[in-house]
């Protein structure tokens, strides 16, 4: 195992941040997964999950098992880590920009593909090989003038040539679910059922260029272009990035984070990223089928007041099911917010009080019916 610690931008005197990775097998050799957890710093439990994980691969690692690479960033985020208002943790926006950190990072495409266009040829392992290597190249000038870009550039230095991608997140009250683009889905089915996930949200680009999208976006956006030249160069989708949402943020628990670091280190046996040290058993059934994240209802309440929770989260709802009551002490008024899809409850706010027009809760809907950018802020 090498622990490397890289130094972020020191935008102040005396304060010097850095964020710090673990390394297992060859650098360069395939498969190659990156993991990292807590990008959006309030959310907790992908560093116990990371936790365990490192437990279980420094222990493959003395076994010999290790076959390709992993990179595991238990801690990404160590500027949000820090920072609080009031005494609450504030982990989701840098206070000195009012930026999300799983937000603007690089739009790749477009340098890439000037740099490989007279470059790719019929072979397509070598036009990964050449797409990686111009990456590479176009990130290394991307430029970091600021603690927080330099933050985004190292955590994508650390992933950008992997082939597999794990971003571990969690909602605020949640069953655990994941988002990932159309693309990567058949590399990332094997972890959802690992995960025993209760959603899969599926999109072609969510046009907020979060950490996962970065990663993968560029290979089907490369592949497209690609398809236009006067010869065949197949580009294929040789990143597979996900977002996991490891539940709620009050789901810290060794349990649950022994369980999903198992699922992940299952999940590297079937890539043999690790070497499986028994015949590997059959893949649980999937809970779920995956559904597009253009078609996820985002439950909003026209009026302020105390939320009280009516539906279970897991639970598949209809159009018409009643999600919460808001009730007005008040005026005594208690108004029912309902499902206007029919489709799985994954997600809710923890807040029990909302105002005029807060968004309260998800559910999966199997339909497309969103277009612009699907996820909030
Ligand atoms: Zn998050």
């Amino acid at each position: 195992m090498l622990r490397q610690d890289h130094l972020l931008f020191q935008d102040s005197i005396g304060v010097q941040t850095q964020v710090t990775s673990f390394q297992f097998g060859q650098a360069g050799a395939r498969p190659k997964v990156y993991v990292q957890a807590s990008l959006h710093a309030e959310e907790i439990p992908g560093m116990l999950t990371a936790h365990h994980l490192l437990e279980k691969l420094k222990k493959a690692e003395a076994q010999g098992l290790i076959q390709g690479e992993i990179v595991v960033v238990p801690v990404c985020n160590p500027i949000g880590l820090a920072q609080r208002v009031d005494f609450k943790p504030m982990g989701r926006f840098e206070l000195s920009s009012s930026e999300n950190f799983n937000r603007h990072y690089p739009h790749l495409t477009a340098d890439v593909w000037q740099l490989v266009q007279n470059q790719l040829g019929p072979n397509s392992e070598q036009n990964t090989s050449i797409i990686r290597q111009a990456a590479a190249q176009v990130l290394a000038n991307w430029p970091a003038p600021t603690q927080l870009q330099s933050l985004r550039k190292t955590l994508l230095q650390l992933a950008l040539d992997a082939d597999v991608v794990l971003d571990l997140h969690c909602d605020l009250v949640a069953e655990l679910h994941m988002y990932l683009e159309d693309d990567c889905w058949p590399a990332l089915e094997p972890l959802s059922r690992l995960l025993q996930s209760k959603a899969v949200l599926l999109a072609k680009g969510s046009g907020v260029q979060c950490f996962d999208e970065c990663l993968s976006g560029f290979w089907r956006e490369l592949a497209e272009l690609a398809q236009a030249l006067p010869t065949p160069c197949p580009v294929v989708q040789a990143c597979a990035s996900t977002t996991v949402e490891l539940r709620g943020e009050g789901d810290v628990t060794h349990e649950l984070a022994g369980q999903d670091a198992q699922a992940i280190y299952t999940y590297l046996e079937h890539l043999q990223v690790l070497k499986a040290s028994q015949t590997l058993a059959q893949l649980p059934a999937a809970l779920c089928s995956a559904t597009p994240l253009a078609g996820s209802q985002t439950v909003v309440t026209p009026v302020a007041g105390v939320l009280v929770f009516i539906a279970q989260l897991g639970q598949c709802l209809k159009p018409g099911d009643v999600v919460a009551e808001v009730v007005n002490p008040i005026t005594g008024q208690v108004h029912a917010v309902c499902a206007e899809v029919e489709g799985i409850y994954y997600a809710r706010v923890k807040d029990c009080y909302a105002k005029a027009n807060d968004e309260i809760a998800n559910i999966a809907g199997r339909i497309a019916f969103k277009t612009g950018n699907l996820l909030g802020a």
